[in-house]
């Protein structure tokens, strides 16, 4: 049986072990279900997400000119702090901006490779952690909009790190870290702007990834040099399949690919 469809990041559902969702077009793929399978994946043609144009991905699974003009692709996408719709101001469309960033935004704290800080609208919570793999995760900061959380993660970054290595998240070479500890630590660092928002009592959250055998060596897979490649999948991590062979595979870092999926 063979899908075809442009590649977006899997869509996730956090169960007793999360469960996994690839969308093929007309067809939905539970991606666990394809555990222990051998399944080949091939490189088809590109598909911008935005203008659907067979132009190179650029990032973000855009091309080129819609990576610099659509605005779900602005710069305080992955620099929050440098989000203006609570001043009015535009970047490249204020209502988007707006029904976007003038939402509730969580700080948080989550231990993928190490403890790390980041930003997240509320709604996205889990999602956005479990497409880190992060296994365990808190939140601190619950603020009304972007800006604010963008500037307490800028001000906490002096003190805990805000980078996943893959590698070791892979390798599930991890350890459990006390995050309560972590926030009572941070705490004193929060800009005067965000302090009232701090969260008091809440509890760590913590994710089982679907996973049979970690890599000891991963070995990331080019779809565009190797645009065939066939391996049995022993796991799913963040937004990772993880073959047999310690080939693993982003799905996101290949959003705007159409792909060919044979089980
Ligand atoms: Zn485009």
């Amino acid at each position: 049986m063979t899908y075809q469809g442009v590649l977006k990041k899997m869509m996730t559902e956090n169960a007793e072990q999360i469960q996994y969702y690839l969308d093929m077009n007309s067809d939905f793929l539970n991606v666990n279900q394809l555990l222990n399978k051998e399944i080949s994946i091939s490189f088809v043609k590109y598909e911008c997400l935005n203008c659907h144009l067979e132009k190179p991905i650029y990032r973000q699974g855009f091309c080129k000119s819609c990576f610099f003009d659509t605005p779900n692709a602005g710069d305080w996408i992955m620099k929050p702090e440098l989000s203006t719709a609570h001043l009015g101001i535009e970047d490249r469309d204020l209502a988007y901006e707006k029904s976007v960033q003038l939402k509730p935004h969580i700080v948080y704290l989550a231990n993928s490779s190490n403890v790390k800080v980041g930003v997240t609208r509320k709604q996205q919570v889990p999602t956005r952690w479990i497409d880190q793999g992060a296994h365990e995760a808190i939140e601190i900061v619950e603020v009304p909009n972007r800006y604010l959380a963008g500037i307490t993660e800028v001000a906490l970054k002096e003190y805990v790190g805000d980078k996943t290595n893959w590698r070791k998240m892979l390798k599930n070479d991890i350890e459990d870290e006390n995050l309560i500890a972590w926030r009572e630590k941070l705490k004193k660092f929060i800009p005067d702007e965000a302090k009232e928002y701090f969260i008091e009592n809440n509890s760590e959250t913590h994710l089982n990834f679907p996973v049979i055998k970690y890599p000891v060596k991963p070995k990331s897979l080019n779809l565009i040099k190797t645009p065939n490649y066939t391996g049995k999948l022993v796991g799913i991590k963040g937004q990772y399949l993880i073959f047999e062979d310690e080939t693993v595979f982003n799905v996101r870092a290949n959003e705007g690919l159409v792909v060919a999926i044979t089980i």
